[in-house]
Protein backbone atom coordinates (compact mmCIF):
# COMPACT_ATOMS: atom_id res chain seq x y z
CA UNK A 1 0.00 0.00 0.00
CA UNK A 2 1.37 3.56 -0.58
CA UNK A 3 0.43 6.05 1.60
CA UNK A 4 0.28 8.85 -0.77
CA UNK A 5 -2.69 6.77 -2.43
CA UNK A 6 -5.49 9.19 -1.35
CA UNK A 7 -7.81 8.60 1.11
CA UNK A 8 -11.38 8.84 2.46
CA UNK A 9 -13.25 8.10 6.00
CA UNK A 10 -14.77 5.48 3.09
CA UNK A 11 -12.01 4.55 1.18
CA UNK A 12 -11.42 1.66 3.54
CA UNK A 13 -14.59 -0.17 2.18
CA UNK A 14 -12.64 -1.22 -1.19
CA UNK A 15 -10.14 -3.32 1.00
CA UNK A 16 -10.79 -6.67 2.51
CA UNK A 17 -12.33 -6.24 6.13
CA UNK A 18 -11.14 -8.98 8.75
CA UNK A 19 -13.93 -9.25 10.93
CA UNK A 20 -16.74 -8.27 9.16
CA UNK A 21 -20.19 -8.12 10.39
CA UNK A 22 -22.59 -9.49 7.96
CA UNK A 23 -26.01 -7.68 8.21
CA UNK A 24 -29.01 -9.26 7.06
CA UNK A 25 -30.61 -6.26 5.93
CA UNK A 26 -28.38 -3.65 4.25
CA UNK A 27 -31.33 -1.04 3.91
CA UNK A 28 -31.69 -0.65 7.32
CA UNK A 29 -27.98 -0.05 8.17
CA UNK A 30 -27.77 2.67 5.43
CA UNK A 31 -30.83 4.32 7.54
CA UNK A 32 -29.12 4.07 10.46
CA UNK A 33 -25.25 5.04 9.13
CA UNK A 34 -27.01 8.06 7.82
CA UNK A 35 -28.53 9.23 11.19
CA UNK A 36 -25.29 8.87 13.15
CA UNK A 37 -23.92 11.10 10.32
CA UNK A 38 -26.17 13.82 11.65
CA UNK A 39 -25.61 13.29 15.46
CA UNK A 40 -23.24 15.47 17.12
CA UNK A 41 -19.65 14.56 18.01
CA UNK A 42 -18.91 13.06 21.51
CA UNK A 43 -15.67 14.55 21.76
CA UNK A 44 -13.34 17.67 20.16
CA UNK A 45 -10.56 17.79 17.99
CA UNK A 46 -9.21 20.45 20.88
CA UNK A 47 -9.34 17.74 23.02
CA UNK A 48 -7.90 15.09 20.79
CA UNK A 49 -4.88 17.41 20.31
CA UNK A 50 -4.39 17.77 23.54
CA UNK A 51 -4.32 13.87 23.84
CA UNK A 52 -1.79 13.91 21.13
CA UNK A 53 0.03 16.61 23.12
CA UNK A 54 0.59 14.69 26.40
CA UNK A 55 1.21 11.54 24.27
CA UNK A 56 4.19 13.21 22.79
CA UNK A 57 5.33 13.89 26.73
CA UNK A 58 4.77 10.29 27.42
CA UNK A 59 7.07 9.20 24.40
CA UNK A 60 10.21 12.06 26.18
CA UNK A 61 9.22 9.78 29.44
CA UNK A 62 7.64 12.86 31.13
CA UNK A 63 4.40 11.37 31.89
CA UNK A 64 3.44 7.95 31.99
CA UNK A 65 0.28 6.20 30.46
CA UNK A 66 -2.85 3.97 31.96
CA UNK A 67 -5.01 2.73 29.42
CA UNK A 68 -7.74 0.47 31.37
CA UNK A 69 -11.05 -0.35 31.58
CA UNK A 70 -13.28 -3.52 30.96
CA UNK A 71 -12.80 -5.91 27.98
CA UNK A 72 -16.29 -4.87 26.46
CA UNK A 73 -18.64 -2.33 28.11
CA UNK A 74 -22.38 -3.65 28.13
CA UNK A 75 -25.33 -1.33 27.97
CA UNK A 76 -26.87 -2.91 30.78
CA UNK A 77 -23.92 -1.50 32.99
CA UNK A 78 -24.32 2.20 31.82
CA UNK A 79 -25.06 2.90 35.11
CA UNK A 80 -24.05 5.46 38.20
CA UNK A 81 -22.44 2.48 40.11
CA UNK A 82 -20.98 1.28 37.63
CA UNK A 83 -19.47 4.00 36.27
CA UNK A 84 -18.23 5.41 39.35
CA UNK A 85 -16.73 2.27 39.59
CA UNK A 86 -14.72 2.20 36.93
CA UNK A 87 -13.60 6.04 37.17
CA UNK A 88 -12.90 5.50 40.78
CA UNK A 89 -10.34 2.44 40.03
CA UNK A 90 -8.51 4.46 37.23
CA UNK A 91 -8.01 7.72 39.54
CA UNK A 92 -6.89 5.23 42.72
CA UNK A 93 -4.83 3.56 40.33
CA UNK A 94 -3.04 6.71 39.07
CA UNK A 95 -2.60 8.64 42.07
CA UNK A 96 -0.28 5.42 42.92
CA UNK A 97 1.75 5.90 39.94
CA UNK A 98 1.98 9.49 40.63
CA UNK A 99 2.85 9.20 44.32
CA UNK A 100 5.70 6.42 42.88
CA UNK A 101 7.08 7.79 39.82
CA UNK A 102 6.76 11.73 40.61
CA UNK A 103 4.77 11.59 36.77
CA UNK A 104 1.73 12.99 35.56
CA UNK A 105 -0.34 10.19 34.52
CA UNK A 106 -2.03 10.40 30.99
CA UNK A 107 -5.50 8.35 32.03
CA UNK A 108 -7.50 6.66 28.87
CA UNK A 109 -9.96 4.79 29.96
CA UNK A 110 -11.36 1.70 27.34
CA UNK A 111 -15.14 3.06 28.34
CA UNK A 112 -17.99 5.45 26.41
CA UNK A 113 -17.63 3.15 23.55
CA UNK A 114 -15.51 0.07 23.87
CA UNK A 115 -18.46 -2.03 22.77
CA UNK A 116 -17.56 -4.79 19.63
CA UNK A 117 -15.40 -7.73 20.21
CA UNK A 118 -13.24 -9.50 17.78
CA UNK A 119 -14.05 -13.35 17.22
CA UNK A 120 -11.26 -16.25 16.61
CA UNK A 121 -14.61 -17.94 15.20
CA UNK A 122 -17.62 -16.73 13.49
CA UNK A 123 -20.13 -19.17 15.29
CA UNK A 124 -19.89 -20.91 18.81
CA UNK A 125 -21.48 -23.99 19.83
CA UNK A 126 -24.11 -23.74 22.88
CA UNK A 127 -25.43 -26.70 24.25
CA UNK A 128 -26.35 -28.63 21.03
CA UNK A 129 -26.85 -25.51 19.14
CA UNK A 130 -24.61 -23.77 16.25
CA UNK A 131 -25.21 -20.05 16.48
CA UNK A 132 -23.68 -17.22 15.55
CA UNK A 133 -20.66 -15.77 18.12
CA UNK A 134 -21.69 -12.88 20.18
CA UNK A 135 -19.70 -9.74 18.79
CA UNK A 136 -20.27 -7.23 21.33
CA UNK A 137 -23.64 -5.36 22.81
CA UNK A 138 -23.17 -2.77 19.04
CA UNK A 139 -23.85 -5.76 17.27
CA UNK A 140 -25.94 -8.56 18.56
CA UNK A 141 -26.74 -9.96 22.04
CA UNK A 142 -25.77 -12.66 24.53
CA UNK A 143 -28.29 -14.48 24.56
CA UNK A 144 -28.12 -17.26 21.97
CA UNK A 145 -31.74 -16.25 20.31
CA UNK A 146 -30.24 -12.69 19.51
CA UNK A 147 -27.12 -13.51 17.69
CA UNK A 148 -28.49 -11.86 14.78
CA UNK A 149 -26.52 -8.63 13.84
CA UNK A 150 -29.22 -5.57 14.47
CA UNK A 151 -28.13 -1.94 13.14
CA UNK A 152 -30.06 -0.35 15.53
CA UNK A 153 -27.18 -1.43 17.99
CA UNK A 154 -24.72 1.17 16.41
CA UNK A 155 -27.31 3.35 17.29
CA UNK A 156 -27.95 2.12 20.79
CA UNK A 157 -24.02 1.94 21.40
CA UNK A 158 -23.55 6.04 20.08
CA UNK A 159 -26.56 6.65 22.57
CA UNK A 160 -24.73 4.52 25.44
CA UNK A 161 -21.80 6.01 24.70
CA UNK A 162 -23.31 9.72 25.35
CA UNK A 163 -24.77 8.82 28.26
CA UNK A 164 -21.72 7.32 29.71
CA UNK A 165 -19.12 10.54 28.93
CA UNK A 166 -21.52 12.70 29.95
CA UNK A 167 -21.38 10.89 33.35
CA UNK A 168 -18.03 10.88 33.35
CA UNK A 169 -17.83 14.63 32.65
CA UNK A 170 -20.30 15.44 35.29
CA UNK A 171 -18.39 13.13 37.40
CA UNK A 172 -15.00 14.83 36.95
CA UNK A 173 -16.39 18.51 36.99
CA UNK A 174 -18.31 17.71 40.65
CA UNK A 175 -15.41 17.13 42.48
CA UNK A 176 -15.32 13.16 42.57
CA UNK A 177 -11.92 12.89 41.35
CA UNK A 178 -10.88 15.78 44.52
CA UNK A 179 -8.06 14.05 47.28
CA UNK A 180 -10.60 15.38 49.90
CA UNK A 181 -13.05 12.88 48.46
CA UNK A 182 -11.14 9.48 48.22
CA UNK A 183 -13.09 7.33 49.62
CA UNK A 184 -15.98 7.73 47.14
CA UNK A 185 -13.75 6.12 44.53
CA UNK A 186 -14.76 3.25 46.55
CA UNK A 187 -11.91 1.86 48.30
CA UNK A 188 -14.33 1.79 51.34
CA UNK A 189 -14.45 -2.40 50.60
CA UNK A 190 -10.57 -3.36 50.18
CA UNK A 191 -10.74 -5.59 52.73
CA UNK A 192 -6.65 -6.41 52.54
CA UNK A 193 -5.50 -4.06 55.33
CA UNK A 194 -1.83 -3.83 54.33
CA UNK A 195 -3.18 -2.57 51.09
CA UNK A 196 -5.55 0.05 52.73
CA UNK A 197 -2.85 1.25 54.74
CA UNK A 198 -0.62 1.78 52.12
CA UNK A 199 -3.18 3.85 49.79
CA UNK A 200 -4.32 6.03 52.54
CA UNK A 201 -0.96 6.52 53.29
CA UNK A 202 -0.60 7.84 50.11
CA UNK A 203 -3.30 9.86 49.96
CA UNK A 204 -2.84 11.67 53.56
CA UNK A 205 0.67 12.34 51.54
CA UNK A 206 -0.58 13.96 49.20
CA UNK A 207 -3.55 15.80 50.90
CA UNK A 208 -0.67 17.35 53.08
CA UNK A 209 1.91 18.56 50.39
CA UNK A 210 -1.43 20.27 48.82
CA UNK A 211 -2.44 21.61 51.35
CA UNK A 212 1.21 22.92 51.88
CA UNK A 213 1.66 24.42 48.36
CA UNK A 214 -1.89 26.10 49.30
CA UNK A 215 -0.46 28.02 52.21
CA UNK A 216 3.00 28.97 50.24
CA UNK A 217 1.04 29.96 47.70
CA UNK A 218 1.27 27.67 45.18
CA UNK A 219 -2.00 26.30 43.36
CA UNK A 220 -0.32 22.96 42.94
CA UNK A 221 2.73 21.20 42.04
CA UNK A 222 3.05 19.68 38.38
CA UNK A 223 4.29 15.88 39.87
CA UNK A 224 1.45 16.25 42.60
CA UNK A 225 -1.85 17.17 40.99
CA UNK A 226 -4.43 14.63 39.53
CA UNK A 227 -4.46 15.73 36.01
CA UNK A 228 -1.91 18.63 35.49
CA UNK A 229 -4.22 21.45 35.53
CA UNK A 230 -7.58 22.03 33.79
CA UNK A 231 -7.86 19.01 32.00
CA UNK A 232 -10.14 17.35 29.13
CA UNK A 233 -13.05 15.71 30.92
CA UNK A 234 -13.52 18.23 33.66
CA UNK A 235 -10.92 19.15 36.16
CA UNK A 236 -8.91 16.16 35.78
CA UNK A 237 -7.45 14.36 32.23
CA UNK A 238 -9.49 11.71 31.07
CA UNK A 239 -9.30 10.44 27.90
CA UNK A 240 -12.51 7.84 26.39
CA UNK A 241 -10.96 4.73 24.09
CA UNK A 242 -11.88 1.75 21.78
CA UNK A 243 -11.09 -0.37 19.72
CA UNK A 244 -12.03 0.91 16.10
CA UNK A 245 -13.48 -2.61 15.03
CA UNK A 246 -17.23 -1.62 13.19
CA UNK A 247 -15.67 0.90 10.64
CA UNK A 248 -19.00 1.67 9.27
CA UNK A 249 -19.23 3.05 12.37
CA UNK A 250 -16.52 4.83 13.08
CA UNK A 251 -16.56 6.23 9.32
CA UNK A 252 -20.57 7.81 10.24
CA UNK A 253 -18.60 9.60 13.08
CA UNK A 254 -15.48 10.69 11.29
CA UNK A 255 -15.58 14.62 10.90
CA UNK A 256 -13.40 17.28 9.06
CA UNK A 257 -12.22 20.29 11.31
CA UNK A 258 -9.67 22.48 9.88
CA UNK A 259 -6.28 21.86 11.61
CA UNK A 260 -5.08 24.80 12.42
CA UNK A 261 -7.21 25.98 14.91
CA UNK A 262 -7.62 22.11 16.66
CA UNK A 263 -3.72 22.09 16.88
CA UNK A 264 -2.36 22.16 20.58
CA UNK A 265 -0.19 25.41 20.87
CA UNK A 266 2.62 23.32 22.20
CA UNK A 267 2.47 20.26 20.09
CA UNK A 268 5.67 19.65 18.88
CA UNK A 269 6.09 19.63 14.97
CA UNK A 270 6.75 16.47 12.91
CA UNK A 271 10.55 16.55 12.10
CA UNK A 272 9.61 16.70 8.38
CA UNK A 273 6.32 18.24 8.22
CA UNK A 274 6.78 21.69 6.16
CA UNK A 275 5.68 20.33 2.92
CA UNK A 276 2.41 19.34 3.99
CA UNK A 277 0.02 21.81 3.82
CA UNK A 278 -3.33 20.32 5.89
CA UNK A 279 -6.02 22.29 5.68
CA UNK A 280 -8.72 20.52 7.25
CA UNK A 281 -7.86 16.88 9.17
CA UNK A 282 -10.50 14.04 9.91
CA UNK A 283 -10.95 13.48 12.80
CA UNK A 284 -12.74 10.67 14.65
CA UNK A 285 -15.03 12.35 17.37
CA UNK A 286 -16.58 8.96 19.00
CA UNK A 287 -13.44 8.77 20.94
CA UNK A 288 -10.19 10.42 22.03
CA UNK A 289 -7.63 7.54 21.29
CA UNK A 290 -8.91 4.40 18.94
CA UNK A 291 -6.63 1.08 18.58
CA UNK A 292 -6.12 -1.37 15.95
CA UNK A 293 -6.30 -5.03 17.49
CA UNK A 294 -4.35 -7.65 16.88
CA UNK A 295 -6.45 -9.88 14.54
CA UNK A 296 -7.15 -6.44 12.30
CA UNK A 297 -3.96 -5.05 11.77
CA UNK A 298 -3.13 -6.55 8.40
CA UNK A 299 -1.32 -3.88 5.96
CA UNK A 300 -3.71 -4.07 3.24
CA UNK A 301 -6.36 -4.38 5.58
CA UNK A 302 -9.81 -1.79 5.97
CA UNK A 303 -8.88 -1.28 9.36
CA UNK A 304 -5.41 0.43 8.54
CA UNK A 305 -6.67 2.04 5.42
CA UNK A 306 -9.15 3.71 7.82
CA UNK A 307 -6.46 4.00 10.96
CA UNK A 308 -4.13 6.03 8.42
CA UNK A 309 -6.38 8.59 7.71
CA UNK A 310 -7.33 10.30 11.23
CA UNK A 311 -6.00 12.94 13.60
CA UNK A 312 -6.73 10.76 16.64
CA UNK A 313 -3.62 9.08 18.59
CA UNK A 314 -4.06 5.30 17.51
CA UNK A 315 -2.69 2.23 19.69
CA UNK A 316 -1.53 -0.77 17.47
CA UNK A 317 -1.79 -4.42 19.44
CA UNK A 318 1.42 -6.00 18.57
CA UNK A 319 1.42 -9.77 19.52
CA UNK A 320 4.18 -12.42 18.56
CA UNK A 321 2.71 -13.35 15.25
CA UNK A 322 3.81 -9.36 14.45
CA UNK A 323 6.60 -9.84 11.72
CA UNK A 324 9.43 -7.14 12.44
CA UNK A 325 10.12 -5.57 8.95
CA UNK A 326 5.82 -5.95 9.10
CA UNK A 327 5.79 -3.91 12.50
CA UNK A 328 7.75 -1.24 10.68
CA UNK A 329 5.78 -1.25 7.34
CA UNK A 330 2.69 -0.24 9.59
CA UNK A 331 4.34 2.46 11.26
CA UNK A 332 5.17 4.42 7.64
CA UNK A 333 1.69 3.37 6.80
CA UNK A 334 0.13 5.03 9.78
CA UNK A 335 2.44 7.72 10.67
CA UNK A 336 4.12 8.49 7.39
CA UNK A 337 5.83 11.59 9.21
CA UNK A 338 6.80 10.28 12.42
CA UNK A 339 4.78 12.48 14.55
CA UNK A 340 5.26 12.05 18.14
CA UNK A 341 2.23 11.09 20.00
CA UNK A 342 0.90 9.57 16.89
CA UNK A 343 1.86 6.12 17.80
CA UNK A 344 1.35 3.82 21.01
CA UNK A 345 2.47 0.06 20.89
CA UNK A 346 0.71 -2.28 22.71
CA UNK A 347 2.69 -5.64 23.25
CA UNK A 348 0.57 -8.65 24.38
CA UNK A 349 3.23 -11.79 23.81
CA UNK A 350 2.41 -13.75 26.93
CA UNK A 351 4.49 -13.67 29.61
CA UNK A 352 5.81 -17.34 27.92
CA UNK A 353 6.44 -15.25 24.43
CA UNK A 354 7.61 -11.86 25.77
CA UNK A 355 11.56 -13.07 25.31
CA UNK A 356 11.05 -14.12 22.10
CA UNK A 357 9.76 -11.09 20.42
CA UNK A 358 9.96 -7.69 22.41
CA UNK A 359 13.95 -6.90 22.18
CA UNK A 360 13.66 -7.95 18.69
CA UNK A 361 10.57 -5.39 18.20
CA UNK A 362 12.37 -2.57 19.94
CA UNK A 363 15.47 -2.60 18.52
CA UNK A 364 13.67 -3.12 14.86
CA UNK A 365 11.40 -0.16 15.67
CA UNK A 366 14.36 1.93 16.82
CA UNK A 367 16.68 1.82 13.66
CA UNK A 368 13.64 2.95 11.70
CA UNK A 369 13.42 6.15 13.66
CA UNK A 370 10.12 5.53 14.24
CA UNK A 371 8.66 7.71 17.74
CA UNK A 372 6.90 5.59 19.18
CA UNK A 373 5.46 5.08 22.63
CA UNK A 374 5.49 1.17 24.07
CA UNK A 375 2.98 0.14 26.34
CA UNK A 376 2.42 -3.41 27.78
CA UNK A 377 -0.92 -5.03 27.92
CA UNK A 378 0.02 -8.35 30.30
CA UNK A 379 -3.40 -9.39 30.09
CA UNK A 380 -4.27 -10.64 26.18
CA UNK A 381 -1.66 -13.15 25.88
CA UNK A 382 -2.29 -14.74 29.25
CA UNK A 383 -5.73 -15.58 28.84
CA UNK A 384 -6.64 -19.55 29.71
CA UNK A 385 -9.45 -21.90 30.81
CA UNK A 386 -9.97 -22.79 34.62
CA UNK A 387 -10.87 -26.35 35.24
CA UNK A 388 -14.37 -25.49 36.01
CA UNK A 389 -14.71 -23.98 32.39
CA UNK A 390 -13.96 -20.43 33.08
CA UNK A 391 -12.19 -18.01 30.98
CA UNK A 392 -9.44 -16.96 33.63
CA UNK A 393 -5.82 -15.35 33.57
CA UNK A 394 -3.61 -15.55 36.45
CA UNK A 395 -2.36 -12.93 38.47
CA UNK A 396 1.47 -14.27 38.81
CA UNK A 397 1.57 -14.79 34.96
CA UNK A 398 -0.31 -11.36 34.19
CA UNK A 399 3.19 -9.99 37.06
CA UNK A 400 5.27 -11.77 35.24
CA UNK A 401 4.84 -10.61 31.56
CA UNK A 402 4.75 -6.96 33.38
CA UNK A 403 8.15 -7.46 34.98
CA UNK A 404 9.82 -9.09 31.85
CA UNK A 405 8.63 -6.13 29.71
CA UNK A 406 10.24 -3.60 32.02
CA UNK A 407 13.15 -5.59 32.26
CA UNK A 408 13.55 -5.74 28.40
CA UNK A 409 12.92 -2.45 27.85
CA UNK A 410 15.71 -1.26 30.61
CA UNK A 411 18.31 -3.65 28.62
CA UNK A 412 17.38 -2.54 24.99
CA UNK A 413 18.09 1.33 26.35
CA UNK A 414 13.99 2.03 25.33
CA UNK A 415 11.28 2.96 28.25
CA UNK A 416 7.85 1.06 29.37
CA UNK A 417 6.12 4.26 28.90
CA UNK A 418 2.45 2.76 30.31
CA UNK A 419 0.17 -0.05 30.50
CA UNK A 420 -2.82 -1.50 29.22
CA UNK A 421 -5.31 -3.30 31.75
CA UNK A 422 -8.56 -5.40 31.76
CA UNK A 423 -9.84 -3.99 35.42
CA UNK A 424 -13.20 -3.43 36.89
CA UNK A 425 -13.91 -1.65 40.34
CA UNK A 426 -17.12 -2.67 39.74
CA UNK A 427 -18.57 -3.95 43.09
CA UNK A 428 -21.82 -6.76 43.31
CA UNK A 429 -24.72 -6.06 45.65
CA UNK A 430 -23.68 -6.70 48.73
CA UNK A 431 -19.93 -4.45 48.10
CA UNK A 432 -17.72 -7.39 47.15
CA UNK A 433 -15.59 -7.22 44.04
CA UNK A 434 -15.55 -9.65 41.19
CA UNK A 435 -13.75 -12.74 41.21
CA UNK A 436 -12.72 -13.41 37.61
CA UNK A 437 -8.36 -13.62 37.74
CA UNK A 438 -6.75 -16.21 40.18
CA UNK A 439 -4.24 -14.50 42.79
CA UNK A 440 -3.30 -11.53 43.49
CA UNK A 441 -2.90 -10.21 47.70
CA UNK A 442 -6.35 -11.59 48.19
CA UNK A 443 -4.87 -14.89 46.82
CA UNK A 444 -8.38 -15.69 44.93
CA UNK A 445 -7.94 -19.68 44.47
CA UNK A 446 -9.77 -22.02 41.58
CA UNK A 447 -12.68 -22.70 43.68
CA UNK A 448 -13.37 -18.88 44.42
CA UNK A 449 -13.34 -17.75 40.25
CA UNK A 450 -17.18 -18.51 40.19
CA UNK A 451 -18.06 -16.95 43.04
CA UNK A 452 -18.83 -13.25 41.62
CA UNK A 453 -17.48 -13.64 37.62
CA UNK A 454 -19.38 -11.01 35.87
CA UNK A 455 -17.51 -10.06 32.95
CA UNK A 456 -19.33 -11.51 29.40
CA UNK A 457 -16.22 -11.19 28.03
CA UNK A 458 -12.22 -11.43 28.78
CA UNK A 459 -11.41 -11.75 32.81
CA UNK A 460 -10.70 -8.03 34.28
CA UNK A 461 -8.14 -8.19 37.23
CA UNK A 462 -10.44 -6.45 40.44
CA UNK A 463 -9.91 -3.46 42.58
CA UNK A 464 -7.57 -5.37 44.95
CA UNK A 465 -5.92 -7.06 42.44
CA UNK A 466 -5.39 -3.87 40.12
CA UNK A 467 -4.30 -1.88 43.53
CA UNK A 468 -1.76 -4.67 43.50
CA UNK A 469 -0.08 -4.32 40.00
CA UNK A 470 -0.27 -0.21 40.66
CA UNK A 471 2.09 -1.04 43.99
CA UNK A 472 4.43 -2.76 41.48
CA UNK A 473 5.04 -0.60 39.34
CA UNK A 474 4.73 2.64 41.30
CA UNK A 475 7.69 1.01 43.44
CA UNK A 476 9.56 0.15 40.25
CA UNK A 477 9.53 3.96 39.21
CA UNK A 478 10.02 5.07 42.63
CA UNK A 479 12.66 8.42 42.27
C1 LIG B 1 -8.78 -6.48 23.63
O1 LIG B 1 -8.00 -5.54 23.88
O2 LIG B 1 -9.84 -6.68 24.25
C2 LIG B 1 -8.40 -7.44 22.55
C3 LIG B 1 -9.31 -8.19 21.95
O3 LIG B 1 -7.09 -7.48 22.35
P1 LIG B 1 -6.20 -8.13 21.19
O4 LIG B 1 -6.62 -7.48 19.91
O5 LIG B 1 -4.81 -7.76 21.61
O6 LIG B 1 -6.44 -9.62 21.24
MN1 LIG C 1 -10.09 -8.33 26.04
Amino acid sequence: MSTTESWSPSSWRSKSIAQDVEYPDLKHLSKVLAKIETLPPLVTPSEIERLRYQLSLVQRNEAFLLHAGDCAESFDACTHESISAKIGLILSFSLILIWGARLPVVRIGRIAGQYAKPRSSKTEKIGDREVLSFRGDNVNGLDPNDRTPDPDRLLSAYFHSTTTLNHVRSLLTSGFASLHHPSDWSLNHVRSPSLRKEFEHIVDGLSDALDFSRTIGVESGPSFELGGGRGTVGEVDFYTSHEGLMLEYEQALTRAFPLSSAAHPKAPAAPNAAPIQRLKAFYNTSAHFLWIGDRTRQLTGAHVEYFRGIRNPIGVKVGPSMGKEELVRLLDIVNPLKEAGRVTLITRYGAGKIEDHLAGHISTVQQSGHPVIWICDPMHGNTLTSASGLKTRNFGTIISELTSCLKIHAACNSRLGGVSLEFTGELNEEGFSVTECLGGSMELSEEQLGLRYQSFCDPRLNFEQSLDVAFLISNYFKK
